[in-house]
């Protein structure tokens, strides 16, 4: 057995041993769905804008530039034609077995509902959910897709994603829910995040369980010690349970 079968084999071994693990992920998990990330070698800040894309998924932005904020969020960041990958199966398959009882994600792209998940905590929101920033009308993610310029209710106003952008508070009802199944979690799995966004990534410290788990592509922000980390796809790694 090489090292990497070996630790594939620890790794299931404290997965089968968990009833009540909770899942933390990031943007690489979807990477093998296609949808970029923001940090990896071919992640949004390594591509040319004329602004940073934290400044153009800023609040901020948002009110004084909407109709750049758009063209940006349209290209990038709804790519609503995705589709889930093995790490979101298997996910969805650990909560169908009794051994996930949440994912927390800051993803916003909602792969781990289309694959199966049902207690799906977004952090950040969601591109499939959008409102009318004056009455509060929900508006079809499809008519956003497929319309130019800035999208507005019949009401007249501007319609937002329900995304969490930079500036912004989380929901604090996601917030709660979270740190919940996170303190009652016994097995906490990290993956496909650099852990550098925050309030986000400051979750993982509500944790106290006995098995922290981390499989992503190079070590995250964050100590690694006492943590049994896998270095490699997500999709891959957790296929091969
Ligand atoms: P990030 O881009 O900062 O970090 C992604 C991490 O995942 C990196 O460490 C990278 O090496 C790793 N990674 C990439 N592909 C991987 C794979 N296949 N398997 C394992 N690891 C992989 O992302 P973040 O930590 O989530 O923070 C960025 C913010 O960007 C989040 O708030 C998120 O909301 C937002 N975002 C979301 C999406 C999405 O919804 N799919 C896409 C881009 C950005």
């Amino acid at each position: 057995m090489d090292i990497r079968a070996d630790r594939i084999a620890t790794l299931r071994k404290i997965i089968q041993n968990s009833k009540r693990a909770v899942f933390f992920g990031g943007a690489g998990v979807s990477t093998e769905s296609g949808i970029p990330d923001f940090r990896s070698e071919d992640g949004l800040y390594r591509q040319k804008y004329k602004y940073p894309p934290e400044t153009i998924l800023s609040h901020t932005f948002f009110c004084e530039h909407t109709a750049e904020f758009y063209e940006f969020y349209r290209d990038k960041m709804l790519c609503l034609d995705a589709q889930p990958n093995a790490a979101h199966r298997v996910l969805a398959r650990l909560e169908a077995e009794g051994i996930l009882s949440a994912v927390v994600t800051q993803n916003i792209d909602g792969l781990h509902q289309k694959a199966g998940s049902k207690n799906v905590l977004e952090l950040h929101g969601s591109v499939w959910r959008n409102f009318c920033t004056q009455c509060g009308m929900p508006y079809p993610v499809q008519r956003i897709r497929k319309g130019t310029g800035v999208p507005r209710c019949a009401c007249g106003g501007v319609v937002k994603p329900d995304v969490v952008l930079y500036e912004e508070p989380l929901d604090q009802g996601v917030l709660d829910r979270s740190v919940r199944a996170i303190r009652e979690a016994d097995t906490l799995i990290i993956g496909g995040t650099s852990l550098n966004v925050y309030p986000a990534a400051g979750l993982v410290e509500f944790f106290g369980g006995d098995n922290v788990v981390v499989i992503n592509r190079g070590a995250p922000a964050k100590d690694m010690r006492g943590v049994f980390f896998i270095d490699g796809k997500i999709g891959e790694v957790l296929s091969a349970l």
